[in-house]
């Protein structure tokens, strides 16, 4: 039975329901799929129902973005109790926060040219891809984005130019947690908290051995994404061998979005979808 701890649903920048993932997730012959929405747990019940009816292990996640010595670093959260108060106090803090930081980027968009409708930022939990799509999607901008990206680009391809960390259209974030905080408001939960996707080459994830070995070294995670979309075969050794060292679970998870022929649902290894058998303990933890 393949396996998927990290994927995104409509309760942040994913395009599929939890109905719909557990759906697809259930005919690709998966067995346990975890839930981790960006920075809230909205449509929880209905993933987890969707889970029992489907017959799929459902995990409730979250992955929260979080900063550390100058980098993002993404902190999935697996298991949590997704009714626990402090977890959605925080979901209610990003929520709002992320609404005026995405209201900003549109403003600040608008000033550079670009047309947008506000209605289009309508989501839960509003981030970067939101905003670049409303961009991406409206008709009277296509001659420019042709001009200026050669196709119609995609939204990772618009937020490397506009609404990436020193980009004309770029806000940074005003409320996050820093990662001792997240981390201990996780276990509280009853959570284990995973380094999300370690080797992910985007700029204001790419880590550094050094870097990450800080991370590890100084913070109190449980896991590690050893398995991810991003990694080369190499890289995931080197990641097999670091959570060997330093006692972490190892984890599988594709940050899947509902983009399927870009970035499928789970994790290949030498050609193969990761199955159970990668995460044994993990996978025991989770059940004990
Ligand atoms: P936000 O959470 O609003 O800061 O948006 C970040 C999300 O945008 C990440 O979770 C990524 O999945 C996605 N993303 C896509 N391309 C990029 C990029 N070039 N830089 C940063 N984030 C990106
Ligand atoms: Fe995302
Ligand atoms: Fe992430
Ligand atoms: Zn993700």
């Amino acid at each position: 039975m393949y396996i998927d701890f990290h994927t995104h649903t409509i309760a942040s920048d994913g395009r599929l329901t939890p109905t719909a993932l557990i759906k697809k997730a259930k005919a690709l012959g998966f067995g346990l799929i975890a839930k981790t929405d960006h920075d809230n747990v909205n449509l929880m019940p209905e993933f987890i129902s969707a889970g029992k009816k489907f017959g799929i292990q459902a995990i409730p996640g979250m992955e929260i973005s979080s900063r550390y010595l100058d980098k993002s670093l993404h902190i999935i959260a697996l298991n949590i109790d997704y009714q626990n108060k402090k977890i959605n106090w925080y979901a209610e803090q990003c929520i709002a926060a992320r609404k005026i930081r995405g209201l900003k980027m549109a403003d600040k968009l608008a000033i550079n040219g670009w047309q947008l409708k506000k209605s289009e930022l309508n989501h839960t939990l509003l981030a970067r891809p939101h905003v670049a799509l409303a961009v991406i999607n409206h008709p009277k901008n296509k001659k420019r984005l042709l001009q200026e990206f050669g196709l119609l680009p995609d939204f990772s391809t618009f937020i490397k130019k506009y609404l990436a960390k020193n980009c004309p259209c770029y806000v940074p974030k005003k409320y996050y947690l820093r990662p001792l905080p997240a981390i201990t408001m996780i276990h509280a939960a009853g959570g284990l908290a995973i380094i999300a996707h370690p080797a992910c080459k985007t700029k204001e994830f790419s880590y550094s051995r050094a870097h990450l070995s800080k991370i590890i070294k100084n913070l109190p995670f449980d896991g590690l994404e050893v398995y991810s979309r991003d990694n080369t075969p190499a890289e995931t050794t080197y990641l097999k061998s670091l959570a060997a060292k330093h006692h972490l679970l190892i984890s599988a998870g594709s940050d899947y979005h509902g983009y399927d022929k870009e970035f499928p649902l789970g994790v290949k290894y030498r050609g193969k979808l990761v199955n159970t058998s990668y995460c044994t303990e993990l996978i025991e933890k989770l059940n004990s």
